[in-house]
């Protein structure tokens, strides 16, 4: 069983060889908690859970951090304009951000630390900085006095993750040229706070960490000095993850950061298309509003992960159409118990899980997902429940197909629709429309349930009902 991942810093496809095979570490940047997350922040989380449950199946201890950023300017800025505390935006924010992953059915992280938590180990990482040589704080008195801030100059291979000359940054925009640094392509640290906003007491006066200094504190509280895979978006691999690993491996004297770096593109939003219907398109809770989590997530994971996105309706109501023949295909088979693998190797045949395996090609194994409902509704007897159970294991992987069919069908998206119990009664009243002969009557009601997207269907077993 062999994994293949893209690994940044190579740029190229490389073989997956973890440092300690019982033991892999992960770590993602996490949101910046100031507002609802959109659908560009939900990209990562779905792709590197989609890793995280591959991972889970080769390995028998994976350890996966994803952090949450609760201080920052933006923040600070957010808390000044609405006069609410910054605690309770970052906190507010944190747990609707957890919500929104969940309905995104993610997995919940081994560990989600928060950046305030880890003051004390950014500090002294700070001070290795400068005791290294690699760091140094601006003269007392000077402008800037407070800041510390990272030498590039003192590192050879600064730029190495991105490729990029230390020129080539400095023409970047993205570098805030200040008069206290001693080169311009030099990064803070640490920067002091002003009496109305949030500071910590250190070495160089009160103040607060640089984004960068964030990650690379906490990855060593918890994952070690070298870390499997790193992960995030590609907008991160500079300046952000560039500046991590000055940062990391200078304060490890050298020693190598991150195994594997890996990093998924960018969302284009069809703007227009998406905000005439949908309104403000881009908050994952917006578009939760009108679709199922998992249409969400299938609609993520329909583009390999490295390439761009094209996210529209159109590509929303293609996953939402998409699920409804999968899920219509396990509905079939509902009462037919499924024969789950035994074991991730019994499913090394299978043409998903290979695609997985292959730089996580979700495209092709999601095609694959088809073939196989296909071949398990032609089927029979036990090949059936076999293939009910490959269906379900390859889906899992995914994070697809983990609930009933009839909860898929069933599902209440948008909050003014119908309820169970209102559908339920009116069935029953229809029923009894039709025992007392009053067909019209028992049309009626049928109408009335599929003006509401509520679509009955007549067996012999009975009726049964779904959204359309
Ligand atoms: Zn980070």
């Amino acid at each position: 069983m062999e994994l293949h991942l893209y690994n940044t810093r190579h740029r190229k496809k490389e073989l997956f060889e973890p440092l300690d095979p019982q033991c892999l570490s992960m770590y993602v940047c996490g949101p910046t908690v100031y507002n609802r997350v959109h659908i560009g922040n939900a990209r990562p989380a779905v792709v590197f859970d989609t890793l995280f449950r591959v991972l889970k199946s080769l390995y028998p201890k994976v350890i996966y951090a994803r952090n949450i950023t609760d201080i920052d300017d933006k923040i600070i800025t957010a808390a000044n304009e609405s006069g609410e505390s910054i605690e309770s935006i970052s906190e507010r924010f944190a747990q609707a951000y957890f919500a929104d992953m969940d309905d995104l059915h993610n997995q919940t992280p081994t560990i989600q630390p928060y950046a305030t938590q880890h003051i004390e180990q950014m500090i002294s990482m700070v001070q290795r900085l400068v005791d290294k040589g690699h760091a140094y704080a601006v003269d007392e008195g000077a402008e800037g006095q407070g800041h510390v801030l990272f030498a590039v100059q003192s590192m050879s291979d600064y730029g190495e993750l991105s490729n990029r000359s230390l020129e080539d940054m400095l023409a970047g925009a993205r570098v805030e040229v200040a008069s206290y640094k001693k080169y311009a392509g030099d990064f803070v640290l640490w920067k002091p706070s002003a009496d109305d906003e949030p500071g910590w007491e250190s070495p160089w006066g009160r103040g607060r960490p640089g984004w960068h200094l964030e990650c690379s504190a906490m990855i060593e509280t918890h994952l070690g000095e070298t870390i499997d895979i790193h992960g995030g978006g590609r907008d991160l691999v500079f300046p952000h993850h560039e500046n991590e690993v000055a940062q990391s491996q200078c304060a490890h004297d050298g020693k190598l950061f991150v195994r594997y770096w890996m990093h998924n593109g960018y969302i284009n939003i069809d703007g227009e298309k998406m905000s005439k219907s949908l309104g403000n398109f881009k908050m994952v809770r917006d578009l939760l509003d009108h679709y199922a989590g998992e249409t969400l997530r299938f609609a993520l994971l329909s583009a390999q992960y490295r390439s761009e996105l094209s996210f529209s309706v159109d590509l929303l109501d293609q996953a939402k159409a998409a699920l409804d023949t999968l899920y219509g295909a396990l509905k079939q088979l509902e009462t037919i118990e499924a024969v789950m693998p035994k074991s991730p190797a019994a499913l090394l045949d299978q043409p998903a899980y290979q695609a997985l395996l292959d730089d996580l090609n979700t495209p092709v194994a999601i095609r694959e997902l088809h073939g196989l409902a296909k071949s398990m509704v032609q089927a029979s007897g036990q090949q059936q429940a076999e293939l009910k159970g490959q269906l379900l294991a390859c889906a899992e992987l995914l994070g697809l197909l983990q609930q009933s069919p009839s909860a898929w069908f069933q599902q209440a998206i948008s909050d003014d629709a119908m309820s169970v119990e209102q559908i339920e009664s009116l069935m029953a009243a229809r029923q009894q429309a039709k025992l007392d002969k009053d067909y019209a009557g028992a049309d009626d009601i049928r109408a009335q349930l599929l003006a509401a997207g509520v679509v009955l269907e007549d067996s012999r077993e009975g009726t049964t009902w779904r959204r359309e």
